[in-house]
Order: structure tokens, then C-alpha cells, then sequence
């Protein structure tokens, strides 16, 4: 159940990109990559010309901090994928897709992928009718995600539900925001996927 518990803002300067760690915050004037956009450290601002091993590091970098996945785990999910019929870093993205935490983000109930793994190890959620604790849990098609009877007054639930209902859930989740529950219609495509990773660089990375 690790994970990183450092700050988030100096994982999108180091990856120069905006990778949405903070929730509301990451959209107004107060994130840190406005007002700082050089990579953290001594050297953050002096110039480097990455190696070709470099460019790769990053991208997996990049993927495992989007997703909240530490090393030995993100490397269990490539060795899953490898094993999958179809392009490896295309399967890749979509196990990574189909962890709990990301879906309940996905489907709006949470507004980074921090919170939903939160509010999942807090036991607000339950899958075909039973509690899931566990964020990293691989979700399937067919699946239906709810929050819990007893965390429907949460007055943090309410509100994100809430808000849930102005976003755009994606074409794979069909979401009841009365019910408070989303069920997972199809596998995403990488069409679906809008984060801005080259997994291809992830599978040259450990083919190496
Ligand atoms: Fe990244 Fe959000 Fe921090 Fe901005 S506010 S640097 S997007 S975590």
C-alpha cells in the first residue's frame, strides 16, 4: 500500500508538464508550475540535453506519477500487459486505467486521483455490491462502482457528485450521478485515453 507522500507540485516541474496531482487547485493561478516552471533543485533551471535513456526514464516517469504507482508495482503492470494479446503499451495504459482509484476519478467522484484513492482506502465505495478498500483494485467490464449506502450524506461526496454532473464522464463509464454509481460499459481505447504519454518509450525502456 505505499506510495509517494511527497509533494506533488515538484513532480510535474520535474516532468515539466501539468499532471493534475492537486485537484481544483491544479486549475487557478496557485499552481506551481505558473509560477515556477523549471524543474526543482539546485539545477533546475540550467540546461540538459537528455539522452535517449533519459527521454524513456522520463516517460515512464511521467506515466507512474499520473497514476500514483510506485516502481515495483508500475513494472508488475508492464509485465501484465507484456503477457496480453495486442501493443504492450497500449494494454499497459489501460490496466493502468482500470484501477479503482482512477476510475472513481474518471467518473468524476473525486477531483484528483489522490482523493479517490482516499476516499476508496476510507471505505466509501463498493464494487458489484461489495466494499473495496483497496485503490489499486483492477476493475473489468461490466463492473459497478457505487458509493457505499452509508457515505451518500458525506457532505464531501455530495458536493463532488455534484460537480460531477457539469464534467463529461467518458464514453466507457456509464455514470448514474442519482444513483451515485458508474458501471464500466467497454474496455478505453487509447483514443479515450487523454494523457499525453508516449508508452511506446515505456516498452523501449524495459525491453532495454
Ligand atoms: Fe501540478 Fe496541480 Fe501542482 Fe500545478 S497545482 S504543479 S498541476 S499538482
Amino acid at each position: 500500500m505505499a506510495r509517494y507522500t511527497g509533494p506533488s507540485c515538484r513532480l510535474c516541474r520535474r516532468e515539466g508538464l501539468k499532471l493534475y496531482l492537486k485537484g481544483d487547485r491544479c486549475y487557478t493561478d496557485k499552481c506551481s508550475l505558473n509560477r515556477r516552471g523549471y524543474a526543482p533543485g539546485q539545477h533546475g533551471q540550467g540546461r540538459r540535453k537528455l539522452s535517449q535513456y533519459g527521454i524513456q526514464l522520463r516517460e515512464k516517469q511521467k506515466a507512474r506519477r499520473v497514476y500514483g504507482v510506485l516502481e515495483r508495482q508500475f513494472k508488475r503492470y508492464f509485465e501484465m500487459a507484456e503477457r496480453q494479446k495486442g501493443v504492450t503499451g497500449e494494454n499497459l495504459l489501460r490496466i493502468l486505467e482500470s484501477r479503482l482509484d482512477n476510475v472513481i476519478y474518471r467518473m468524476g467522484f473525486a477531483s484528483s486521483r489522490s482523493e479517490a484513492r482516499q476516499l476508496v482506502r476510507h471505505g466509501h465505495f463498493e464494487v458489484n455490491g461489495r466494499k473495496v478498500n483497496i485503490p489499486s483494485y483492477l476493475t473489468k467490464v461490466g463492473d459497478v462502482i457505487a458509493v457505499r449506502e452509508k457515505s451518500r450524506g458525506n457532505n464531501r461526496i455530495k458536493e463532488l457528485v455534484e460537480a460531477a454532473q457539469q464534467k463529461t464522464a467518458p464514453r466507457w463509464i456509464q455514470v448514474n450521478y442519482d444513483k451515485m454509481e458508474g458501471k464500466i460499459s467497454d474496455l478505453p481505447s487509447r483514443e479515450d485515453i487523454d494523457i499525453p504519454i508516449e508508452e511506446h518509450l515505456i516498452v523501449e525502456l524495459y525491453s532495454r
